[in-house]
């Protein structure tokens, strides 16, 4: 007998689905207009369902309560399909896949972000070639058990782990790399799966884990930065944690001013996590004495994890650790394959 695979797709909005207002600007339509432009899948033997957001996005308006949207829809319906296609805008696809990965803990069933870069009725569009790969790579199996039981990004011919992905182009197809992570599959005549760098399946239950926290902010150092703004950062009301952006492997000015702001941060209960700002740069604190001196401070080492993983991960553990030494310890620690230890 042979059994149809199923798919839910979820629409969040994006390029794929836009059309030109009367203004001129791409604004997000409605999900109809998507499938009418995709004619093979009815041919696909595969049982498509499709729920869209109520007012598509451009995903520039991500948010908390979208995530929370997200996450909810794939866990109400998680035994009921094989695998999950979330058509979402380039622009902060990253940062919804990384956060996707930490809140659906357990997950065993592939979980694929795709979008394009022209809407679908553009001659050009790669929105049709995105998402008709995502959705075989979504019901893809090998001995019954899902090939890629993880939190992706599908585009332009390579499957990329989602915590690990960046979006590096606004102007080609090749819209995401992976400078940390080689990518999980490369779609030529066929979808050649690199199984050794897959998340292994671990068979259980799907734990939703929908509390966030975002008082949190990025902090992206500059040659030239000003005291000043460095001291209102850390004086935001309610900010609990912070991504400091450094140079190379995790450098800061080591200057009194900045190391005596980073320590007052530090001494209100502000969390500090320290990524690096060169795409595909891994922070070491012991290297230079730079480094050094954030570690000693009490900054934490953010490895290889890019600023779109730390950032959510931060949100996620502040909103579901309830004790500020667990959400330290986790943050240098991998969840779900977003960073490489060791982190110093
Ligand atoms: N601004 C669009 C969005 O992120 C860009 C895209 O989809 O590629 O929704």
């Amino acid at each position: 007998m042979n059994i149809e695979a199923s798919v839910l797709i979820i629409y969040t909005g994006g390029t794929m689905g836009m059309s030109y207002n009367a203004a001129g600007a791409l604004v997000p339509f409605n999900f109809s207009q998507i499938l009418d432009k995709i004619p093979d899948l009815n041919s696909m033997n595969i049982t498509v369902t499709v729920i869209s957001f109520p007012e598509p996005i451009d995903s520039s308006n991500v948010g908390v309560q979208h995530w929370k949207d997200m996450a909810y829809i794939i866990s109400e319906n998680y035994d009921t399909y094989d695998g999950f296609v979330v058509l979402h805008g380039t622009d902060t696809m990253a940062y919804s896949a990384s956060i996707l990965s930490y809140m659906l803990g357990g997950l065993n069933k592939p979980v694929i972000f795709t979008g394009a870069q022209l809407p679908i009725a553009a001659l050009r569009s790669d929105a049709r070639e995105n998402v008709i790969t995502s959705l075989l790579i979504a019901i893809a199996k090998k001995d019954g058990k899902p090939i890629v039981p993880e939190v992706c990004i599908f585009f332009n011919h390579r499957l990329l782990r989602g915590n690990r992905a960046k979006k590096s182009q606004s102007m080609h197809f090749d819209a995401f790399e992976s400078e940390n992570y080689p990518p999980l599959a490369e779609a030529g005549i066929v979808i050649d799966y690199n199984h050794a760098a897959v998340k292994p399946f671990v068979p259980g239950p799907l734990d939703l884990r929908n509390r966030l926290d975002n008082n949190v902010m990025v902090l992206k150092l500059f040659p030239g930065i000003t005291p000043r703004v460095v001291e209102h950062c850390f004086d935001i009301d309610g900010l609990k944690g912070l991504v400091l952006e450094t140079f190379g492997s995790g450098n800061s000015p080591n200057q009194g001013w900045f190391l005596s702001a980073v320590e007052k941060a530090l001494g209100k209960g502000i969390i500090i996590l320290n990524v690096s700002q060169v795409n595909g740069g891994e922070v070491d604190q012991d290297r230079y004495q730079t480094g050094r001196d954030l570690k000693k401070l009490g900054v934490l080492g953010g490895a290889d994890l890019t600023t779109e993983a730390a950032i959510t991960k931060m949100m996620f553990l502040l909103g579901n650790e309830n004790d500020e030494g667990e959400v330290r310890r986790k943050l240098v620690l991998p969840l779900c394959g977003e960073m490489t230890l060791p982190s110093t």
